[in-house]
């Protein structure tokens, strides 16, 4: 009896992370090679991992060690985005069998197999720069909600992002297969599609097709009840899908659109590809269209370039606005990025010290907005409960609420009534 092959997965970063490692679990699982969870004696261990900030780095050195530690006679594969920047300084590191760069990574199986039938054969594998390859990614791993990569890769080249380089050009899938990867999640009983890639707003680069369109197939899908757009960027959210979204079936009133930084001076510096009135002119148009909408931002403190009177500014600017969430992220030194030339460094404290405003300006904003629908009713997605926590489910408009553990109601939507705000701007409601 051919012996059972196991697999364990490790995952840093974004959600298009870890939708990818559901992806590279389910190719596996379709080659004999069981995913199992941590413990037990797995013969293959998988690292995907992140390489946005230099901390992103260090995590991943350090669960690269702690994986060869633990599971000593595994195969230890590491794979994503610190893979494909720095495979050389990789591979050096104790326990380490095989770096797979970005082109490699949906070749996984025939990496691992060649190990497992003859460990004496693993074949060094350099990732390629030059990455073209569009590898479709949709799942849903242990959540309710699934995550269908609709692109990936990014040419904007933002003065201090590396992730043009650690993801390669901008490239979709077709919307022809989107649509049926979507339908398969209906038929799968899916309920919620978050739609995720690198630059979303910037599909259809190596296809010809656009985005409108391809929200407005995945709009015509039955059974599906809800999509979102994890993210996108000010100046590819037209005021058509701004429009289309508002009128459609299925879009929710939820956006998030990374601004970076509220000063024009710094958003220039940052290379981004619009200026803030832009940005303004975009929350003005989806608060109009979708007056519930929740609107969540990207903003990065303490970059090259943000002296205390531009960060004041930009401080300004987001407070001027009606926003619900920051995504707030200290500043990261990349080597490489065109953003080290600007001679202009803010210290870590200072970073720090802005940080804790974007954060505390955030918190405020977002509690503003959940009062208004205190005691009102709103449909939610139930999800199923993580461990302990109480059951819990996102409304149209993106708050998160906790309510009472009822088993058949995982991934139905339903109403529920606004009660209480906790102090981790979780709202306890009532189901209705
Ligand atoms: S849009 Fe800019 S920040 Fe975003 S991935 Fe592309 S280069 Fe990086």
């Amino acid at each position: 009896m051919e012996q059972k092959r196991t697999v364990y997965f490790e995952t840093l970063g974004c959600k298009l992370n870890f939708s990818e490692t559901a992806t590279l679990g389910q190719l596996l699982a379709e080659a004999g090679i069981e995913t199992v969870e941590d413990g037990g004696t797995p013969d293959v261990c998988v690292l995907n991992t992140c390489s946005v900030t230099e901390l992103a780095d260090k995590k991943g050195r350090q669960r690269i060690r702690s994986l060869a530690k633990r599971y000593p006679d595994a195969l230890i594969v590491v794979t994503g985005c610190y893979a494909q920047l720095k495979s050389a300084e990789i591979v050096q590191l104790p326990g380490v069998d095989i770096v797979l760069g970005q082109e490699q990574k949906a070749d996984i199986v025939k990496f691992v197999k060649q190990w497992l039938d003859d460990k004496n054969s693993i074949e060094e594998v350099t990732p390629t720069r030059d990455i073209r390859r569009f590898s479709p990614s949709c799942e849903c791993g242990s959540r309710t909600r699934y995550w269908l990569k609709v692109q990936d890769g990014c040419d904007y080249y933002c003065s201090y992002c590396t992730i043009p380089m650690a993801r390669g050009r901008s490239r979709s899938g077709t919307i022809e297969s989107l649509v049926a990867q979507a339908q398969d999640v209906a038929d799968r009983g899916g309920k919620e599609i978050v739609i995720t890639g690198v630059n979303i707003g910037d599909f259809g680069k190596n296809t010809g097709e656009r985005f409108i369109d391809l929200i407005k197939a995945f709009d015509a899908i039955e059974g599906i009840e809800r999509y979102r757009i994890s993210s996108i960027e000010p100046d590819l959210l037209t005021d058509e899908i701004i429009d289309w979204c508002a009128q459609s079936r299925a879009f929710m009133p939820h956006f998030h659109i990374p601004l970076q930084c509220g000063n024009d001076e710094v958003l220039r510096l940052m290379r981004r590809h619009y200026d803030r009135a832009l940005f303004a002119d975009k929350v003005k148009r989806c608060q109009e269209k979708m007056p519930d909408c929740f609107i969540g931002v990207d903003v990065m403190v303490g970059s090259r370039g943000e002296t205390p009177e531009f960060f004041e500014d930009s401080y300004n600017f987001l407070a001027s606005l009606s926003l619900q969430h920051l995504h707030v992220f200290p500043y990261s030194e990349r080597p490489g990025t065109i953003a080290l030339r600007i001679p202009y460094v803010v210290k870590q404290r200072e970073k720090q010290e802005r940080t804790a405003r974007m954060i505390e300006l955030s918190d405020r904003r977002q509690r503003e907005f959940i009062e208004r629908y205190l005691g009102t009713e709103r449909p939610v997605l139930f999800e199923a409960p993580h461990g302990d926590s109480p059951m819990h489910g996102f409304t149209d408009n993106y708050i998160r609420v906790n309510v009472p553990h009822r088993p058949e109601l995982v991934n139905t939507v339903g109403m529920v009534r606004l009660d209480k705000i906790n102090d981790d701007l979780t709202v306890d409601s009532t189901i209705v």
